[in-house]
C-alpha cells in the first residue's frame, strides 16, 4: 500500500475501495517490522484495530465521516492519552499512565483519526538526537549510523518510514522542525499559544508548543487546523481565529513573493553542501519570480545562549513536580522524606534533565537572578522586535533549518554544547514565538536530507505552509 496523502488515503476510504481496518493493519505490520529500531515507545495494536472497525462500520451505516477520518497517526509520549502511557521517555515516568486527554487529542478523535502508538523522544524534549531517552536510540531513517533528530525523533522517524502517516510533536526550541529536516518530511511549529498545551507535559512553558509531522504541507495544515484555537483548559492559548489553511495556502503565488534572507543563517561554519541546497533552492524562487532580500538579524548565537537560560529556568520549576510521592516512579531505597525525594529524583531522571535543572536552579538563585535570568528575558524582548520590524518587510524568514546533515549516533553526547548548537536556526522563532517549519529541499551527497527553515509572522500558518509547498522536494 502506497500512500503518500491523506488526501489519497480519503478518497479510497471514502469510495470504500479500502476499509480502515485494512489500514490500521498495514500501519501495525510496518510498526512490529521495524521493532528494533525503537521508534514507539507504545504500539495501541488492539485499540487501534476496534477504532478502526468502529469507523468501518460508521461509514458502513451512512455516518458523516470526520475531517480526519481513518488518518493513521502517532502522537509523541508526551502528550496524554486516557489510560495510555505517558512516559516523556524517562525512568520517573516509565510506568504512568494519562488520567486525561491533551485537548489536541481529543480534537483529533472528534474528527474521526486513529491513534497507532506513542512515540520515542529525548527524556522530557530535550535533546536534539533522541539519544537521551530511557528507551533506546532510534536510528535515521537513511542513514542506520546516524540520528533522526530530536527531541521528536521517534515521531519524525515513524512519518518517515511509513509508520503513521502524520505524527504529533512538541517544539520548544526545534524539537519537531530539525528532525523533520534530518529525516526529509514536513516539521511545522505553529504560533505560541494556536493549539492548546493542556496534556502537553511541561518542558518550559513559554516556549513549548505542538507541532505536526507530515509528508506534505496539505496534510499538516488539515491536522493544524483541527487542533488549533482556544481551549478553556490552557490559559495561555489563543482566542485568535483559526484560518481556513487550505485557502490560504491558495493564495501564496511565488510572484514578487518577498524572501528574507538573514545574514546570521549563513555563517562561514555552515555546513557547504547545506549552504550550495538552500541557496541553489532560494535562487530557484528567484529565477521563478521571487524576490531576496538580505536582512539583517541579531547573531543566532545570542539566541542560543538565551534559550538556554530561559528553558531551564522554566524546567527546573516544571520538573519539581515530580518528587516520587505525588506519581511516577519511586525509589525503594527510601528511608526519611528528602531521602525519598533524592534517590527517586536521582534514579529516576537522567543526566541530560539533572544538567538542565542543575543550570536552571543556578539561573534562578538570589544572587544570579539579574546576570542571566533578566538579561536573558531581554534579550528575548530584542529578538522579538527585531524579528516584528524584519516581518514589516518581507513575506517570511528563509534559511537552513539544521547547520550541518544529519550527525553520528555517538558524536555529539560528550560534549553538551556542541549538541546545543544543532538548534542554532530554530530557536529564534521559539524564542520570538512566531510559527516556523522545516521542508525537504535536498539531499547531500551522501543521500542525507537538508531542509529549509522558513519563519512568517504571528498567526501566519497558512501563507507558511503555502510558501514551504512552493519550494518542497517532490518525491
Ligand atoms: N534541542 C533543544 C533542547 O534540547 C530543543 C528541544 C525542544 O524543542 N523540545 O532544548
Amino acid at each position: 500500500m502506497q500512500l503518500s496523502s491523506y488526501d489519497d488515503l480519503r478518497s479510497r476510504l471514502l469510495s470504500q475501495a479500502v476499509t480502515c481496518e485494512e489500514v490500521v493493519r498495514h500501519y501495525l505490520d510496518r510498526i512490529d517490522h521495524h521493532k528494533e529500531d525503537n521508534i514507539y515507545i507504545t504500539v495501541f495494536h488492539e485499540q487501534a484495530v476496534e477504532r478502526a472497525r468502529a469507523l468501518d462500520r460508521k461509514l458502513r451505516e451512512g455516518g458523516e465521516p470526520g475531517r480526519l477520518f481513518g488518518m493513521p497517526m502517532a502522537i509523541k509520549d508526551n502528550i496524554a492519552i486516557k489510560g495510555a502511557r505517558v512516559t516523556c521517555a524517562s525512568i520517573i515516568l516509565g510506568e504512568y499512565e494519562s488520567v486525561y486527554d491533551a485537548t489536541a487529542v481529543l480534537r483529533l478523535e472528534s474528527e474521526d483519526a486513529i491513534f497507532l502508538g506513542k512515540t520515542n523522544m529525548d527524556e522530557f524534549a530535550m535533546g536534539s538526537s533522541n539519544e537521551t531517552s530511557a528507551f533506546g536510540k532510534v536510528p535515521n531513517p537513511f542513514d542506520r549510523n546516524r540520528v533522526p533528530g530530536g527531541s521528536s525523533g521517534g515521531s519524525a522517524a515513524a512519518v518517515a518510514n511509513g509508520l503513521a502517516m502524520v505524527a504529533l510533536g512538541s517544539d520548544t526550541g526545534g524539537s519537531v522542525r530539525q528532525p523533520a529536516g534530518f529525516c526529509d518530511i514536513v516539521g511545522l511549529k505553529p504560533t505560541y499559544g494556536r493549539i492548546s498545551r493542556y496534556g502537553l507535559v511541561a518542558f518550559a512553558s513559554s516556549f513549548d508548543q505542538i507541532g505536526v509531522l507530515s509528508l506534505n504541507c496539505d496534510d499538516a495544515a488539515l491536522v493544524l487546523e483541527v487542533m488549533a484555537g482556544k481551549d478553556g483548559l490552557d490559559a495561555t492559548s489563543s482566542r485568535h481565529a483559526v484560518d481556513d489553511y487550505a485557502a490560504r495556502m491558495g493564495e501564496v503565488s511565488v510572484e514578487g513573493l518577498k524572501i528574507g534572507v538573514p545574514k546570521a543563517f549563513f555563517p562561514e561554519s555552515l555546513n557547504a553542501e547545506v549552504s550550495g541546497i538552500v541557496k541553489g533552492k532560494l535562487n530557484e524562487l528567484r529565477e521563478r519570480g521571487a524576490e531576496l532580500v538580505e536582512i539583517e538579524l541579531p547573531e543566532s548565537d545570542y539566541a542560543i545562549a538565551a534559550y538556554y537560560i530561559l528553558v531551564t529556568a522554566e524546567a527546573s520549576s516544571n520538573l519539581a513536580r515530580f518528587d516520587g510521592a505525588r506519581y511516577g516512579y519511586r525509589s525503594a531505597s527510601s528511608g526519611d522524606l528528602s531521602a525519598m525525594y533524592v534517590n527517586s529524583r536521582t534514579e529516576g531522571f537522567g543526566r541530560e534533565v539533572k544538567r538542565r535543572i542543575m543550570l536552571g536552579t543556578y539561573v534562578l538563585s538570589a544572587g544570579y537572578y539579574d546576570t542571566y535570568y533578566k538579561k536573558a528575558q531581554q534579550v528575548r524582548r530584542v529578538f522579538q522586535d527585531r524579528y516584528r520590524e524584519a516581518l514589516a518587510k518581507v513575506d517570511v524568514i528563509a534559511g537552513p533549518t539544521s547547520p550541518f546533515p544529519p550527525f553520528g549516533i555517538g558524536d555529539k553526547t560528550g560534549d553538551p554544547l556542541e549538541m546545543y548548537l544543532a538548534d542554532v536556526f530554530t530557536v529564534p522563532a521559539s524564542i520570538v514565538g512566531m510559527p516556523a517549519l522545516s521542508v525537504p529541499v535536498g539531499m547531500d551527497s551522501l543521500n542525507l536530507p537538508v531542509g529549509m527553515h522558513l519563519i512568517c509572522n504571528f498567526f501566519e500558518e497558512g501563507k507558511l505552509l503555502g510558501i514551504a509547498r512552493l519550494m518542497a522536494r517532490s518525491r
